[in-house]
């Protein structure tokens, strides 16, 4: 079934704040989840709310956004996310880094303990949007799901990486840089999706407790799989890292960047769930002693752009192109609600007692 950007937004709201998200950060949780579908990456979208939900049930997530700043400097910040969601404490490093940036044209944020932090790209696209070049190393504590290079266990996390340079391809129309993607072969969410959608993996997404190539949910979230909130450690397998040793190294990287470094702790040993980050978000402007920035990046990605087709009914795109073509689809013509995840939705609403838009079947 299809649903309106602002239909199912408004629903997702009315969840968390009745949850006990105030009404400001029901808002941006929701905004950002419904981004993530309308974008492409239904993994890191309305598909997550059952777990948040369930988060915020066991205590594992505060539904009221709390957070400490443990270093404070000019160009280097360090803060404590205590556990509060991921959407709202992303928001709050785009705010401190745009004001780091003002002053300095340098803002470097290590965020700990942060619930999960959606689709990073999302941060990257906000920072892109205020004129800001920013690189983003992600961890996942608690989440050891993915075999480094070589190995058939699991002892690293997806481990995301996004980079978003500002483009500004015309008076009103941004078409930023934006690489985004976990260092493993397929993102968690993705097998999620799979688990309660049918869709299909690659074949070597996965890899089993025999060493050999798996596409099958259940390799991961074992007898979990059927649950509403499948747990990707109850499997005997492991998630594969894509690029074979340079993705793998990326990965550890990213543990050691934003795992160790930020006190989000790796995934050496067991720790409560939690997103550790480390952001670079630099202001272009104060480099650009030559004012030959901007154009610099428009000719390098037109030359991109003109590149050839392998095929020619397939462009070639820079990342950040695909996410923007699906949103601007989902903004037309709605986002695809898939049958078994608005069951869910309609069930965590009669238990709360939100009301369910008339599109869902009762
Ligand atoms: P993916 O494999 O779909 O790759 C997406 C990236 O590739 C984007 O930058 C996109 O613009 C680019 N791209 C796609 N097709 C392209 C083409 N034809 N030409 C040029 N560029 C192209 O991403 P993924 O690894 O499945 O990750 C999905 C999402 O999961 C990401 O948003 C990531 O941040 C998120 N994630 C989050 C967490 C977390 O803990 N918060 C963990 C893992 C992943």
């Amino acid at each position: 079934m299809l649903i309106r950007v602002n239909e199912i937004t408004s629903w997702l709201t009315d969840i968390f704040a009745t949850a006990g998200c105030p009404n400001e950060e029901a808002c941006l949780i929701a905004v950002h989840l419904v981004d993530a579908d309308a974008s492409g990456h239904p993994s890191h979208g309305i598909v997550r709310v059952p777990r948040y939900i369930d988060y915020i049930h066991a205590g594992t997530v505060r539904p009221v956004c709390a957070y400490k700043t443990l270093v404070d400097s000019e160009t280097l910040c360090l803060i404590d996310g205590q556990y509060s969601f991921g959407q709202v404490l992303g928001h709050h490093v785009v705010n401190r880094a745009e004001n780091m940036c003002q002053k300095n044209g340098l803002g470097i944020i290590a965020l700990r303990n942060a619930g999960h932090l959606g689709r990073i790209g999302g941060w990257a696209e906000l920072l892109a949007d205020k004129g800001l070049i920013s690189i983003h190393f992600v961890t996942v504590a608690g989440s050891r799901i993915v075999a480094p290079f070589g190995g058939k266990q699991a002892r690293i996390s997806t481990a995301p990486v996004a980079i978003g340079v500002p483009h500004q391809a015309g008076d009103n129309e941004t078409q930023h840089f934006i690489l985004d993607f976990a260092t493993s072969r397929v993102a968690e969410g993705k097998i999620l999706v799979s688990q309660k959608t049918g869709s299909t993996l690659p074949a070597d997404a996965m890899v089993d407790e025999t060493g050999a190539d798996s596409k099958i949910p259940k390799t991961i979230y074992g007898a979990t799989a059927t649950t509403d909130v499948p747990d990707p450690r109850a499997g005997k397998g492991a998630i594969q890292t894509f690029g074979q040793h340079k993705g793998s190294g990326l990965g550890l990287a990213c543990e050691l960047l934003a795992g160790a470094l930020t006190g989000a702790g790796t995934n050496a040993c067991d720790r409560p769930f939690c997103n550790g980050m480390l952001s670079i978000i630099l202001d272009p402007e104060k480099l650009n002693t030559d004012d030959q920035i901007a154009a610099e990046i428009s000719d390098f990605i037109t030359s991109i752009r003109e590149t050839s087709p392998r095929k020619p009914d397939q462009p070639v795109l820079i990342p950040g192109d695909p996410e923007r073509a699906k949103r601007a689809v989902a903004n037309r013509q709605g986002i695809e609600l898939n049958a078994t995840i608005a069951a869910q939705l309609k069930a965590i609403s009669d238990g709360l007692g939100v009301s369910v838009p008339d599109i869902v079947p009762s």
